[in-house]
Order: C-alpha cells, then structure tokens, then sequence
C-alpha cells in the first residue's frame, strides 16, 4: 500500500475484498468510523445491552479523536504551522507528497487504517441477562459472581440484530445451549421482568 491509496481508503468509497475473495464497494474508512461513533447498536433492548453499545461507540470516538490530533501534529512537524481545514482536505494534500515524508506518513496512515478495522471489525459481546438458567436454575458463576446466561442477537455480518429465530444462548455454569424456538422462554422472561421464568416458558 502507497500513501495515495492509503488515504483513498480513508476518505473514498473504494473496492475491498470480502471473506469470500469477492470484491465490493465499500465506504470511506472514516465515514465507517463516524458511523461506529454514532452507533446505537445495543442500546435497544429493552433493559439491558446499554454496555455493549456504548463500548464500541468509546473506543471509535477514542480512535477517531486520536487520527485528528496525529494528522494536525503531523501537518506542523512537516508545514511548520498550524492547519485551519478539515481533516479530509488535510488528508488530500497528503496524497501527492513526495519523498520521505511520503514514506513517513504511509507508515502513520497504515496503522490508522489498522486501527479502524480492528474497531469495525471487533465482534460485538453477547448479552448476560441476569435471570436464573431454567436448566440448573443457576444466576452467577465463577468467583467473579458472572451471569450465567448469555445470548448473542446479533447478525455479525450485518452488525445488526439478528431475526430472533437466529439468536443463540447458552448457560456457562451446566453448558446448556438454546437456539431458534427453544428461545421463546427467554425472548418472554426478558420482556417481562417481573415474571419468574418458570411462569413464562410456554409464552410463545
Ligand atoms: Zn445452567
């Protein structure tokens, strides 16, 4: 990767391969990033997830914040004075630098661009609702007292929540596993907190 097509990644639509070798069009890097910034992912669902989303959002903003304050500091190692633009501008006056600064600067956008996907990538952490496991009736386990249960909505290739017939849950204290239909009993405790699991299993 040259610089040029480092900084093409970061502000334009550009060809990426998929898991499959396919090639697809993809957003600006940073567009993505601003998207993971803004994020609401998690915080939807009804009582609990609030961490899962505000995690992601914290560490794209940290990462965000971090390539702005390394763009400017670079600009006034290299101009001798302070950028008055934004950082897509900045970014572009980059990308016909010549020279060492060229190579120094490929070697910044490379680890930016690490950075970020490692972000857009991360997997996003199952939920732990903290309701008894209607297999060994267990909440918490392990000396850290941790939930039992866990359930992953999410559709990993979409960052989206997954239809409920696709959720997955299990129990890490006895092992148990649930998937689909064997689900109702959850989806219905957690929509009725008040009720013990036992009285909602046959909700459908
Ligand atoms: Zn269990």
């Amino acid at each position: 990767m040259t610089l040029s097509s480092n900084i093409h990644q970061l502000i334009n639509e550009h060809m990426t391969q998929a898991d499959d070798g396919s090639f697809v069009l993809a957003a600006p890097l940073l567009v993505q990033l601003r998207a993971a910034c803004a994020s609401t992912h998690g915080n939807h669902t009804g009582g609990g997830g609030q961490g899962v989303g505000l995690a992601i959002n914290s560490a794209a903003i940290a990462i965000e914040t971090r390539i702005q304050q390394d763009a400017l500091a670079e600009h006034y190692e290299h101009a001798g004075n302070e950028y008055q633009g934004n950082l897509i501008d900045l970014l572009k006056t980059w990308s016909t630098l010549q020279g060492e600064w060229s190579t120094y600067l490929e070697a910044v956008t490379n680890e930016w661009i690490t950075l970020i996907k490692e972000t857009l990538e991360q997997r996003r952490p199952p939920w732990r609702p903290t309701l008894n496991c209607p297999a060994c009736n267990g909440r918490f386990h392990g000396p850290e007292r941790e939930p039992n249960l866990w359930l992953d909505y999410w559709d990993h290739n979409n960052e989206q929540m997954a239809h409920p017939s696709k959720w997955t849950a299990g129990c890490d204290g006895c092992g148990a596993n649930w998937e689909g239909d064997e689900l109702n009993w959850l989806r219905a405790a957690t929509n009725t907190p008040n009720t013990p699991v036992a009285q909602v299993t046959q909700v459908s």
